[in-house]
């Protein structure tokens, strides 16, 4: 019979890999928790439309990467991110009531129909942060502070921060007019990419990966538009705001101006952290402040800023955990004393196994040194005078006990 194998961009996260995947989702409670962030899970499908409207209808995520299906003449859609989730439920569950900010965390897959390669698949993971209801940089700097402290918790130093500001819708139509001006003679000879983008968001010509493309816009008088400070005094002002907190904590970033981002609904400050140890796929982080999402949902006006980081991109840098070793591991041919210590074992909090097919006391005295860190040895003598003996695995060392003393020892 042919075997069924997992699906092309998938992987299973298997055992010997969780205490990575603990250690990651630990730390991000952790340390998202010290800035007053709650946890928050939506669903992993939407209505298809949320992301339409949410993501942007001019983006690669909505246009090509969507696993978008048909159930009960209802288009669904498994999220490709989610910052759209996560604020529509912010309006359904009213948390504009709350007082601000309302600082939100979230872990989980995410889905885009992509080219599988290194740090690239099609259910991955992200962990991310949405802080709402905040117009001042402060936010900014304290989400970005936030990802940065994240990444140092994982033990994450060669990274880099890139920061950039979109401007406002206002600021930013002069900036388009003026960057499609120049582009325009280049018009043909642009990836058919660029040449939708063009019309439909020209922002988005600045992130093409095309090379072709790319030689065309290093050209000078392309490169003068795009270097230009075309932002307006307030967002410029905001700018500024954010670059003197970063300074003043000691965070090194640099500005990158062609740093856009895939999303349609940044405006003003974007981001990303990507890592000096990673391949082409290195952006381990990317976010931005996107101040008329929750407005364009249905909610109340509400500035918001976050970010997403790739959690696969996070455990490719972070070398693999030791797996803990059980405590102890019952080593008896009684079945029923076994079951029984084991269980009261459990009930203490003590992590506790034993052989559940009852081998040979040898095998199950090797067997407890591969997976324990004590053998607790119960033979006929020790169960007929109530007593334990506790073998240290890793010293060898062993001493008969009374019963009840074995949970205070290996506590
Ligand atoms: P990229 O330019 O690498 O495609 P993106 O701009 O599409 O990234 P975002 O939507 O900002 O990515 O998602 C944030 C983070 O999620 C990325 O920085 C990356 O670490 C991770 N990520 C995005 N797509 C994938 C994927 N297909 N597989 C694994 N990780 C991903
Ligand atoms: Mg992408």
């Amino acid at each position: 019979m042919t075997i069924i194998k997992v699906q092309k961009g998938t992987k299973d996260i298997l055992p010997a890999d969780m205490p990575l995947w603990h250690f990651m989702e630990e730390k991000a409670n952790e340390i998202f928790t010290k800035y007053g962030a709650k946890e928050i899970r939506t669903p992993i499908f939407e209505a298809t439309e949320l992301f339409a409207r949410g993501v942007g209808d001019t983006t690669d995520i909505v246009n090509k990467e969507m696993y978008t299906f048909e159930k009960s003449e209802r288009s669904l859609t498994l999220r490709p991110e989610n910052t759209a989730g996560v604020v529509r439920s912010f309006i359904e569950n009213g948390m504009h009531r709350l007082s601000a900010p309302v600082k939100l965390w979230y872990k989980g897959p995410m889905f885009r129909y992509e080219r599988p390669q290194a740090g690239r698949q099609r259910q991955f993971h992200q962990v991310g942060v949405e802080v709402f209801g905040i117009q001042q940089a402060t936010a900014d700097a304290e989400v970005i502070l936030m990802a940065v402290n994240y990444l140092k918790a994982l033990g994450l130093n060669d990274l880099s921060v890139e920061i950039n500001s979109l401007g406002c819708p206002e600021c930013r139509e002069v900036f388009k007019t003026k960057l499609k001006e120049v582009i325009k003679p280049y018009l043909n000879e642009l990836c058919p990419d660029c040449q939708s983008r063009y019309e439909k968001n020209p922002l988005r010509l600045l992130d093409c990966k095309v090379p072709e493309c790319k030689e065309i816009y290093a050209k000078p008088e392309i490169q003068t538009v795009i270097q230009s400070d075309f932002i307006c005094e307030d967002c410029a002002n905001h700018f500024n705001e954010l670059q003197t907190y970063l300074n003043e904590l000691g965070i090194k970033y640099s500005i990158n101006k062609l740093l856009v981002r895939g999303l349609d609904y940044y405006n003003r400050t974007v981001f990303e952290i990507t890592s000096n140890n990673l391949g082409s796929q290195n952006a381990v982080c990317g976010g931005g402040r996107y101040d008329s999402l929750v407005k364009n949902l249905g909610g109340e006006d509400t500035p918001a800023i976050g970010f997403a980081m790739g959690m696969e991109r996070l455990a490719a840098l972070i070398e693999n955990k030791e797996d803990k070793k059980t405590k102890a591991f019952v080593v008896s041919n009684n079945m029923t004393e076994a079951l029984k210590l084991t269980e009261s074992l459990r009930q203490n909090g003590i992590t506790a196994e034993f052989d559940l097919t009852n081998k040979k006391f040898v095998k199950q005295l090797e067997k407890a040194s591969k997976v324990a860190e004590y053998a607790l040895i119960l033979g006929e003598d020790e169960i007929s005078q109530n007593k334990i003996t506790v073998k240290n695995l890793a010293t060898s060392e062993q001493k008969t006990i009374d019963c009840k003393e074995v949970i205070s020892l290996l506590n």
